[in-house]
């Protein structure tokens, strides 16, 4: 059977609600051919079509407290173990975050996200944004509230839920086979354990990570595969955008043909999925940022990202609308 048949019958079996097996996966992911590629971007498209309609989902992500990170994870411009020139700057006050969520909402974000560098929150801090949580819920009503703050202990996840959290990010950035080379001051387990206490709690989980970290093919499917398993509610997948003084700033990053057929692939091992697409969307995809929807994504970031430019709001609700989809 050509790929290209192979293609239509794994359409058919995803559409009916059955789920894709590693084997084919892997068999897309192999996939070379212009003509071949086509096919997949139609099938994906289709089957975020069929299971996320045509609505895109746009979060905006502040950067609540920055730099001087313990952690050593080898993408992170934030880490104090690398040489970069990295703005650094303590948490900023409850008004300055309100001021970021009236920028987001004006923007047109559906959920704004309050981020802060470190692997854990320290109590002070996480008072003040439960405080910020409840505030910006009173003042944006239909304004999703995420938080993305490091590992959370029980009680911190519940403090979160009662100030009126809606979802967490927490990344487990790759595959548990590959984490160990990333980051040796905190486990891929430390972060299962988040995610367990966010469901147990009930917020909603934001989890995916980072394509270009030294992962092949095999390692890509395998880390979708684990984020199947772990059932979380949504994947946001970046592209590295190296940066100057972290180990991995030489990486060599997939062409963007390459990225949207990732795209794609998660697409078909998620098809329920949210899958939004974040950080190095610009630098790595160029001119064929558009056509992520296409290749199967239905959520993007908007505006800038934690540490680097992203593209103006209005741009990316242009190109949406130009795409015939919809926020
Ligand atoms: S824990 Fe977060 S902020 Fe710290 S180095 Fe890792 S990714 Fe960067």
């Amino acid at each position: 059977m050509g790929i290209q048949d192979k293609i239509k019958d794994i359409e058919v079996k995803i559409l009916s609600g059955r789920d894709l097996s590693f084997d084919e996966a892997d068999s897309l992911i192999k996939i070379n051919e212009a003509c071949d590629l086509q096919a997949l971007f139609e099938t994906a498209n289709r089957v975020r079509e069929k299971f996320r309609g045509d609505r895109v989902d746009l979060c905006s992500i502040t950067n609540a407290k920055s730099g001087n990170c313990s952690q050593d994870c080898a993408f992170c411009a934030q880490s104090s173990h690398h040489n970069t020139k990295t703005n650094t700057y303590p948490f900023v006050s409850v008004e300055e975050i309100l001021e970021r969520a009236k920028h987001a909402f004006n923007s047109k974000a559906h959920r704004f996200c309050i981020v802060t560098s470190g692997c854990f929150v320290d109590e002070k801090e996480l008072q003040e944004i439960c405080r910020v949580v409840t505030l910006i819920k009173k003042n944006f009503p239909t304004l999703k509230m995420d938080a993305s703050l490091g590992k959370l202990t029980r009680e911190q996840a519940r403090s979160l839920k009662d100030a009126g959290l809606d979802r967490y990010n927490h990344n487990i950035e790759t595959t548990e086979s590959l984490f160990g080379q990333i980051c040796t001051t905190h486990s891929f387990k430390d972060r299962l354990e988040t995610i367990r206490i966010l469901k147990e709690v009930g917020i909603e989980v934001c989890c995916g990570g980072i394509i270009g970290l030294g992962e092949n093919d095999r390692q890509r499917i395998e880390f979708a595969f684990y984020l199947k398993e772990l059932d979380v509610d949504c994947v946001p997948i970046n592209f590295l955008n190296p940066v100057g003084g972290t180990p991995l700033e030489n990486n060599k990053i997939p062409e963007p043909l390459e990225l949207l057929k990732i795209i794609s692939v998660f697409r078909l091992i998620l098809p329920k999925k949210q899958i939004r697409i974040c950080g190095g969307r610009q630098k790595n995809l160029r001119q064929y940022q558009s056509r992520i929807f296409f290749a199967g994504a239905d959520a993007i970031i908007i505006g800038d990202y934690l540490t680097t430019k992203g593209s103006q709001p209005n741009e990316d609700l242009q190109m949406i609308s130009d795409l015939g989809l919809r926020i």
